[in-house]
């Protein structure tokens, strides 16, 4: 049984560094208080009602309960949007625009669970999320989407997309951007309208970034915190939208390599932090979690992904999930520290730019990662690989 759920609920998720809790950061960041419009009351209280930004509520309609199966034909009052409180000062926000159908407390508490792990976040992040329908299939232009079936209304669609514009406008950086804002801003709408099941991370500026992400409702538990997780790392990874960091891994001729160094980092991060989060219930009703360490799972997944494609590449099919295995070989080596991948310090200074064709240890992993076998029920890498 479902409960009802608030179609549309925007709220603040409560910023956390450094491993404070929630409740000691609210306590130490600056009170801005913007009157709350006096817009319908949202079936459900947002979670972060001690939280010291806005939490702006937008007029919603209460969706149809899942169980009901007359559809309802109401559709949002749309109105004016509060205006988002985006102060200068506060460089490390979560925001989020929640569309899907997972309660917005369920998703913002997972994300300060990860965003709770890194040593220092900089950087506003605004976490835009939305339900498709059936799978289409045609393919987005320049991007690995594909078209679905479009839940959202037309009038969903436009409130979302006042309120993106509205964040970036209260962006320091992105408000003086207005070309840059507007190009972005026609991708969203173009990817909404078309039911795009978007899995992104737009680096907007290098403290600016934006994750969109879709899915159809229903997924389960355990994938959807790691689909989250897994984009929220990519904002959590300070260095890949540093433009000499970028630069400077450019002069060394970038390739897949770059790309799955940055893909690795953060499904390692994902499937350390995610099995955290998962209950016993979660254990019990997903194989795919089963009662192992995280790392076999990381283990079982990337075999799989082995098997799927018949490749040993780091770049076949699930390349994040793959890189994580070659992440893991090196932290297992001594040439990577597993705490500076689960805390973000990675990427503080541009510490990936050393991981490239040059470095014997990086070619040894990328060349080896596949190299694992199964000793007594826990995949391990090979001994010939580890004592090389
Ligand atoms: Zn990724």
């Amino acid at each position: 049984m479902k409960e009802i759920i608030p179609l549309l609920l925007i709220s603040l998720i409560t910023v956390s560094c450094g491993g404070a809790s929630d409740i000691s950061m609210t306590a130490t960041t600056p009170t801005t208080t913007t009157p709350t419009t006096t817009s319908p009351a949202v079936t459900t209280t947002t979670p972060t009602t001690t939280s010291p930004a806005v939490t702006t509520t937008t007029p919603t309609t209460t969706s149809p309960a899942v169980t009901t199966t007359t559809p309802t034909t109401t559709s949002p009052a749309v109105t004016t949007t509060e205006t988002i409180n985006t102060s200068p000062s506060n460089h490390s926000k979560i925001d989020l625009i929640n569309l899907s159908a997972t309660p917005t407390s369920d998703l913002t508490n997972w994300a300060n669970f990860a965003s709770d792990k890194m040593s220092e976040r900089t950087s506003n992040i605004l976490v835009v999320t939305y339900n498709i329908g059936e799978y289409i299939g045609e393919e987005i232009p320049g991007m690995p989407f594909n078209t679905n079936e479009v839940i959202l209304s037309q009038s969903e669609i436009d409130l979302i997309m006042a309120q993106i514009e509205q964040w970036l406008i209260n962006d320091p950086c992105m408000s003086k951007q207005r070309g840059h804002r507007n190009e972005e801003l026609e991708s969203y709408r173009f990817w909404l309208e078309n039911g795009a099941d978007t899995s992104t991370h737009r680096g907007l500026c290098e403290e600016t970034r934006l994750v969109m992400m879709a899915w159809k409702d229903g997924m389960e538990t355990w994938n959807l915190q790691r689909f989250l997780i897994h984009e929220l790392y990519h904002a959590f990874q300070r260095d890949i939208a540093n433009e000499y960091c970028n630069d400077t891994i450019e002069r060394m001729g970038r390739g897949e390599h770059a790309h799955a160094v940055v893909e690795g980092a953060a499904d390692y991060f994902t499937f350390f932090t995610a099995d955290e989060m998962y209950t016993d219930a979660d254990r019990q009703n997903y194989d795919q979690i089963g009662y192992r360490s995280p790392l076999n799972n990381l283990f079982i997944d990337a075999l799989d992904l082995i098997n799927e494609d018949g490749t040993n590449d780091v770049t076949g099919s699930g390349i994040a999930t793959r890189a994580a295995i070659m992440v893991r070989l090196m932290v297992e080596k001594g040439w990577l520290s597993h705490e500076s991948i689960l805390d973000g310090s990675f990427h503080h200074n541009c510490e990936r730019a050393d991981l490239n064709p040059s470095n014997p240890d990086f070619v040894f992993a990328w060349e080896n990662w596949f190299q694992f076998e199964n000793q007594n029920g826990e995949w391990r890498f090979l001994d010939s690989v580890l004592n090389n």
